[in-house]
């Protein structure tokens, strides 16, 4: 949300003069540029007083420290001047704070965007202040900034997964605390990683079938998991300038990176930790490669790595090597309590080969195919619909200027409407996301039904030429998992054991 901010200046009085009202002026031509850009717009402060310093000012007080705290995404104003000009302390004051909460400044003519700070136009920002002053002014909040730190305050933006910004105790700095939503999640990372031994990886996942995702709505990544166990605010430490920005003109433009520095300051936070610091090495300790755990130096001995699972209580099932005992090699369930008896890998395998051939010769014959294409239109009728009725939205919000101008609605009604319909059409976005998805997924299925026949004809045809790497690549190109069941033991010589599988093809219906 974006709020206006009017107020008169000096060089208005002859306007005034005129009988002009300025001010309803500014707002008109404000609220303008707000439904030009479509700027939602949640309040209109005017300033009625014509204070120079701020705190003669009460609007702006008001404004500053909403600014401060980041509730607006940016601030409309005639003319960036209309915002400070007093003395360098208020245009100091008004500047960190829209430095420090990244909100922009929107004016007719430009855009400001205090978050670009080496872009030239922000130094127009800084009108009243020389290039000397803004960075003096920029490194004594620097050094501010470290101090605040080696006393344990928290001074990003943004805090770290798992916690929350709050005020400390002294009002003037902030510190963290458990965020009640995302520090089990964090706790739950640490718990795997350094308890039960899971790689990166096997972390993601757990955390997506419990249906958990990150701030941004996606699944959790690697890369992300591994810079939120190794962040030290969770043991009560801070870290500082660990990867500060570095500039650097890359074909006539700024290219920023954000090495790891090994200069950063780790200092003793306010806030506790909230994972013990043993907890918090080993599982930084893992074994940081993100890939399958599978060994590259040594091939696979068993077709079905993987893919067998025991029936009787879901484990993976294994290859058991030949022995004097046993000339053959076998597939087991480890669990020692487990009923499920061993099955001789030939065996399964002749068993699988059978069922493939039985699946594609049905396959073939029942053709599914067709049955799938009208769930696919219908979705995208649905997603045709939720875009006219989001258009629809659209345009309302943009007549609410119009209702506002004609003096249909008073300004509660308005901010009120425009708040509802953000919703509304946020709302939309994410209908819109969900069922583009939707299609992405069937469009996928159908591509995988079709070229799912001729990958399994293909493994049936090139069987016998494979090792046994080979052939478990292969199953799993084209199998999800076998359940397994057998309980009986062969009898003394008998060949063919009694027992069944059940099969789950990487196939959609
Ligand atoms: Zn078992």
């Amino acid at each position: 949300m974006y709020v206006i901010y009017l107020r008169k200046s000096r060089k208005d009085s002859d306007l005034e003069a005129l009988g002009i009202d300025v001010l309803k002026r500014h707002e008109e031509t404000l609220l303008e540029l707000a439904r030009a850009r479509s700027l939602p717009i949640g309040a209109i402060y005017r300033e009625v007083v014509s204070g120079d310093s701020i705190d003669a000012r009460p609007e702006m007080v008001r404004l500053l420290s909403e600014v401060e705290s980041g509730i607006w995404e940016g601030v409309l104003v005639m003319e960036v001047e209309r915002l400070a000009r007093g003395d360098t302390i208020d245009q100091g004051r008004v500047q960190r704070a829209f430095f420090y909460s990244n909100t922009l400044i929107v004016t007719p003519g430009k855009t400001y965007n205090p978050a670009i700070e080496n872009d030239n136009e922000y130094f127009e920002f800084s009108l009243f202040m020389s290039r000397r002053e803004y960075a003096t002014i920029k490194r004594r909040m620097q050094a501010g900034r470290i101090r605040s730190v080696k006393d344990g305050y928290y001074v990003g933006n943004i805090a770290p997964y798992g916690w929350r910004r709050v005020k400390a105790d002294d009002c003037k700095h902030f510190t963290l605390v458990p965020d009640e939503k995302e520090n089990p999640v964090l706790k739950l990372m640490y718990d795997f990683m350094g308890n039960k031994k899971y790689g990166f990886q096997k972390t993601c996942s757990a955390l997506t079938g419990m249906g958990i995702v990150s701030r941004s709505g996606k699944p959790f990544n690697p890369a992300t998991v591994k810079t939120i166990i190794s962040n030290p605010v969770n043991i009560g430490m801070l870290r500082w300038n660990y990867r500060k920005s570095q500039k650097a003109i890359v074909n006539g433009k700024i290219a920023t990176s954000r090495p790891k520095a090994d200069d950063y300051i780790l200092a003793k936070g306010k806030h506790p930790g909230c994972i013990s610091e043993d907890l918090y090495y080993r599982a930084n300790s893992v074994n940081s490669s993100m890939t399958a755990p599978v060994k590259r130096s040594c091939r696979i001995q068993n077709p079905f790595a993987g893919i067998v699972r025991c029936s009787c209580c879901g484990r993976v099932m294994v290859r058991k090597k030949m022995s004097a005992k046993q000339p053959r090699d076998y597939l087991i369930c480890q669990y020692a309590g487990c009923a499920t008896v061993a099955i001789e890998l030939d065996e399964l395998e002749n068993a699988v080969l059978e069922w493939i051939r039985n699946y594609i010769a049905d396959y073939k014959v029942n053709n599914f195919e067709s049955a799938d294409d009208s769930e696919q239109e219908s979705l995208r009728s649905i997603l045709v619909n939720l875009e006219k009725e989001k258009e629809t939205t659209l345009k309302q919000r943009g007549s609410l200027f119009d209702l506002l101008e004609q003096g249909i609605y008073t300004k509660e009604i308005f901010f009120e409407r425009s708040t509802a319909l953000e919703d509304k059409i946020k709302d939309f976005d994410k209908k819109i996301e969900s069922v583009n998805a939707d299609i992405v997924r069937l469009d996928l299925s159908k591509k995988n039904r079709s070229t799912f026949v001729p990958k399994c004809q293909e493994l049936l045809n090139a069987w016998d030429t494979f090792d046994a790497a080979d052939k478990n690549t292969a199953l799993k190109n084209v199998i999800e998992r076998i359940d397994f069941t057998k309980t009986e033991k062969n009898a003394r010589g008998q060949r063919h054991s009694s027992f069944s599988i059940d099969v789950f093809p990487r196939i959609s219906r």
